[in-house]
């Protein structure tokens, strides 16, 4: 069963062999796809009129790679095609041809522990003046070394968050927060907010004492045993989706509802969840503690199930690094 010492001293030992390859090849601090052509990450370049960088006209997808197996891929992909269909977007590649273009972009990089992402956008002719027949849309991606929402040190002792107070999520009716999205406005000055007050994260709430979610995570209360996840103005997190199977797999209520900010003050325990970082503790909330300053039972069981996750062949598959064409 995984526990985070052994979790992450494995990471670190990856981490290890992977440097020791940047002298030799070219991507093992990252890969990417433009236009049809592979670029080491550090030289990827996007055309300035592209209207994803323009007006944010896009939609994106975010996978990983753990211990050399991709993690849960297709539901990334299905999200990702949703969110296209959604803003009228269309992925230019058939996707098992996106699929075998990052099999081979991971196994070009040798990277074991992966950040993936896919980025579809409007392309380089925007909606105003263009027939909607004559616009061609772009796809990015690129596939780098992990990334932390919350660093391994952290997630052994818990982070703090704020619920945040200068500013709210914005509303489902504006931005459909289902369509994972890169208009961060919102989640930017919530960062900012609890910096200024002295915490990692922000907890956004509806503007109407809802929690919602922070700066690229849901988040998760526990209480009396049952585990509260918001249901709108949220991503419909893969992440969140595995914290539900492994909380149904040890006879743990998951409700997915409204879940006011009161709960996250009178609640056990509070984690948050992303593919970017897994399981990540939260033990001071409002500079105050949550279950005594300590991890909790419950998000200890959910962060050990969640990694176990990444090697069973239900949920991943296993990257063959020598098939690199
Ligand atoms: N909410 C937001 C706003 C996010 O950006 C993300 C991920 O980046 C999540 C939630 C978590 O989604 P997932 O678990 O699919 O990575």
């Amino acid at each position: 069963m995984a526990t985070m010492q052994k979790v992450f001293a494995g990471y670190t030992a990856r981490q290890n062999v992977l440097e020791t390859t940047t002298k030799t090849n070219p991507f093992a601090n990252g890969i990417a796809w433009v236009e049809g052509q592979l670029v080491p990450l550090a030289e990827a370049r996007i055309p300035l009129m592209d209207q994803g960088f323009q007006h944010s006209d896009l939609t994106y997808d975010v996978p990983a790679v753990w211990d050399g197996r991709f993690f849960r891929l297709d539901d990334h992909l299905i999200r990702l095609e949703a969110s296209c269909t959604k803003l009228r977007l269309k992925i230019p590649l058939p996707r098992e041809q996106v699929k075998q273009t990052l099999l081979d972009m991971v196994a070009k990089s040798g990277i074991r522990d992966a950040f993936v992402e896919l980025i579809v956008t409007r392309g380089l002719k925007g909606v105003r003046g263009t027939r909607p027949e004559d616009i061609v849309n772009s796809l990015y991606m690129f596939v780098q070394p992990f990334v932390w929402v919350m660093e391994p040190e952290m997630q052994l002792e818990g982070g703090s968050a704020v619920i945040a107070r200068t500013v709210r999520r914005v509303p489902p009716g504006a931005i459909d927060p289902t369509i994972k999205n890169l208009q961060w406005g919102d989640l930017v000055r919530g960062m900012f907010e609890a910096a200024d007050r002295g915490a990692n994260y922000p907890f956004l709430t509806d503007g109407d004492a809802h929690i919602t979610e922070g700066s690229g995570f849901n988040i998760v209360l526990v209480k009396d045993g049952v585990l509260y996840t918001p249901d709108r103005g949220v991503l419909q997190g893969v992440t969140r989706k595995s914290v539900i199977n492994v909380a149904e797999a040890l006879g743990l209520e998951a409700r997915v509802e409204f879940v006011p900010v009161e709960l996250a003050y009178t609640c056990d325990e509070i984690f948050m969840c992303t593919t970017a970082g897994g399981i990540m503790p939260i033990t001071t909330l409002d500079g105050k503690s949550v279950n005594e300053g300590r991890l909790g039972p419950i998000t200890k069981k959910i962060w050990d199930g969640y990694w176990d996750m990444h090697y069973n062949p239900e949920y991943s598959f296993e990257i063959d690094y020598n098939e690199a064409n």
